[in-house]
């Protein structure tokens, strides 16, 4: 008897000891020298950590609302696979700013998923495909994105009226920069397809399923990637297709709106709108856990409000009602490393001051004197003030001459 007491002893002392290590590691390591290398910070700087082959990086680029916040933009959320592919599953206004803080070069986010055509899901892509442009895409942008009821809801129309919409700006850049990157090409797709593939390349494949959301359109998407599967909701009620295709997801990402109390209190809608507007259109908390305690993902992440300490609360208290799984309650710039082994969640740490990296492709070159027409009348050129160029004529003689230029 009592050599058992003095072996379960020793076992509690091994547990304990094992718990303290785990602890120090948790909390940022131990730093052993005033001048050396600190270890684990526990969060991710990116570019400094390499993805391993069977291994799902996705960053949360905006998690907002369609109202601009400085804090959270909205939608936007790029997934980075083992194999080097990148895809941006919509690209929210306002979201760009932190896509373009992880300094990735341009060719690598071309690859562009639209869950449905709300400006708080693809708002920003005027940035992303004038910025781009004009910081190192080499090659034209890819969107996939779901039909409409009718032509004219469908995501094939938008992008080629957001085309037409920014005419000027494409015709005054084509002037000075290759036309290339300012191409768009769309692949639509029937939003009412169910679990059909409209992505296979390169051992990933990307789902569609249909999202019930406002109007006929949206979709939401499901990767597989190494045999992982990551679910991304877009904007949806609860509904049969999400239950029966994101069940066992490792990562799903399912929305959960502002409480109908929060929409009154801080969003100034009437308490009419608000529960439509919080229990129709988009998910409640309550929904959102009862979704997540019946398909049982390896993680749940809610995203969709403006994340703060009271909303925050009144969310977790809702959706606790129904779940108490694995639950991330999305901030921007929360990041997920995905792998058969772990999900880690972390947050990333960026730069304010962000510049564009090149990539490994060369720049395509503009366009040869002549074949594009001038954008600028003899008009308006004839209104140069002329002291300007006698100002700079010597700073540009220096510059031509460091570049052998004539
Ligand atoms: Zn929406
Ligand atoms: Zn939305």
């Amino acid at each position: 008897m009592k050599k058992t007491i003095k072996f379960f002893g020793q076992v509690m002392l091994v547990i304990c000891v094992l718990l303290m290590a785990n602890n120090v590691f948790a909390a940022g390591g131990a730093v052993k020298s005033p001048t050396g290398t600190a270890p684990e910070r526990y969060v991710y700087y990116p570019g400094t950590e390499e993805l391993k082959n069977d291994e799902i990086r996705l960053i949360a680029c905006g998690t907002g609302l369609p109202a601009a916040r400085r804090d959270q933009a909205a939608t936007c959320f790029l997934a980075e696979l083992g194999n080097g592919d990148k895809f941006l599953f919509d690209i929210g206004t306002g979201s760009m700013t932190n896509v373009a803080a992880l300094m990735i070069p341009y060719d690598f986010l071309n690859k562009v998923f639209l869950t449905h055509l709300h400006t708080d899901h693809w708002g920003d892509l005027a940035t992303l495909w004038a910025g781009g442009w004009t910081a190192g895409r080499t090659g034209p942008l890819r969107i996939w994105g779901p039909t409409g009821a009718t032509k004219d809801m469908g995501t094939a129309y938008a992008v080629g009226h957001f085309l037409k919409a920014y005419n000027w700006d494409a015709t005054t850049r084509n002037f000075v920069l290759s036309p290339k990157p300012g191409e768009i090409t769309v692949k639509e797709f029937d939003y009412k397809a169910v679990n059909a593939v409209v992505y296979q390349e390169n051992g990933v494949t990307i789902r569609t399923i249909p999202a019930i959301h406002a109007g006929d359109g949206p979709v939401s998407f499901i990767l597989e990637y190494a045999g992982l599967k990551v679910v991304i909701g877009g904007d949806t009620f609860p509904n049969k297709w999400y239950i029966k295709y994101a069940a066992n997801a490792d990562l799903a990402i399912h929305e959960t709106f502002l409480t109908p109390p929060d929409l009154v209190k801080l969003y100034g809608q009437s308490p009419g709108q608000a529960l439509l507007v919080g229990t129709q259109i988009h998910t409640s908390p309550q929904a959102f856990g009862k979704v997540m305690s019946t398909i049982k993902p390896r993680h749940a992440v809610g995203y969709h409000f403006f994340n703060e300490q009271s909303t925050h609360d009144d969310i977790l208290r809702g959706v606790l009602e129904t779940y108490t799984g694995p639950l991330s309650l999305a901030v921007d710039n929360m990041v997920w490393n995905i792998s058969k082994e772990a999900i880690v969640e972390r947050m990333v740490v960026s730069p304010d001051q962000a510049w564009s990296v090149a990539g490994p492709n060369k720049p395509p070159s503009p366009p040869a004197k002549g074949t594009v027409p001038d954008p600028i009348t003899d008009f308006i050129k004839a209104g140069r003030w002329e002291p300007a160029e006698a100002a700079q004529a010597e700073m540009i003689k220096e510059f031509k001459k460091k570049y052998n230029m004539k």
